[in-house]
């Protein structure tokens, strides 16, 4: 089953409009050159609009995704940005990253019906998964990671499933330089894909692109790109530097691109 290799960088909450310009055109000329490889930018919501005209992102060789968004079309939702807001700026949408469940209090409910909204709205999800340092420490990380799987898929169709990518990432590994072994993220990801074949179906598992996430750098997603289960990266602070970024996309498109 060969699946297109897929790199996303996470910039979180960095980069004023003009730092977000001055980031893309550091890295541009590069990443259109970086081989066989789907490579996703989410910058902060207020970049978007300006990226994607500045960088004719129709025809870029990366795309443009939100680092979340509310589930509802529109409404009464002070502070939110809407799926319809976004399907006209971007293609992409990070869903229940860690740092949304930790410090905004997102459940597989509400993450669910985002996916759904996403899809609704022809945005393809990266929806996150992963287990803390005290469910790591507990030996819990399977079910857990399966429970937040079966929650922020449920009532998804398999045809709908073409459109998502999944992202493992151990919120242990995030932002702490301590990243996942490979072979760990590996097994971590390969019950991902058995938990979406049981759910779905066989076919469905295959396509799916999964990514490991939580401190991937230059010199070390080598090691996960080897992996036969992980297709991808989801990258955080490695993003923000443009040199390490295309390096991380270059190996991306050389072990998995065909
Ligand atoms: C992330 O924000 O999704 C992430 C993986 O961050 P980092 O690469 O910095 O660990």
């Amino acid at each position: 089953m060969v699946r297109t290799p897929f790199v996303a960088g996470n910039w979180k909450m960095n980069t004023t409009v003009d730092e977000a310009l001055d980031l893309v055109d550091a890295m541009a000329e590069d990443l259109e050159e970086a081989g066989n490889v789907e490579i996703v930018l989410c910058p902060p919501f207020i970049a978007l609009q300006t990226l994607a005209d500045e960088f004719d992102v129709e025809n870029a060789a990366f795309g443009l995704g939100a680092q979340n968004m509310h589930y509802a079309d529109k409404g009464a939702f002070t502070g939110e940005i809407s799926p319809t807001m976004l399907a006209d700026t971007c293609d992409y949408v990070i869903l229940g990253h860690s740092e949304r469940r930790q410090h905004f209090g997102e459940t597989d409910d509400l993450i669910n019906k985002k996916v759904k909204a996403a899809l609704k709205h022809k945005l393809v999800p990266i929806v996150c998964v992963g287990e803390t340092l005290a469910q790591y420490e507990a030996g819990q990380t399977d079910e857990v990671v399966t429970a937040q799987v079966k929650g922020a898929l449920a009532g998804v169709t398999s045809e709908q499933m073409y459109d998502v990518v999944v992202a493992y990432e151990p919120v242990w590994a995030i932002g702490t330089g301590k990243a996942a072994t490979a072979q760990g993220a590996n097994a971590v990801i390969g019950l991902i894909r058995r938990t979406v074949a049981a759910l779905f179906d066989q076919a469905t598992a295959d396509e799916l692109r999964i990514l490991y996430g939580g401190s991937v750098t230059a010199k070390n997603v080598g090691d996960f790109m080897a992996q036969p289960e992980i297709d991808g990266a989801l990258v955080g602070g490695a993003s923000l530097k443009p040199a390490e970024f295309v390096a991380i996309v270059r190996e991306a498109a050389r072990l998995k691109g065909g």
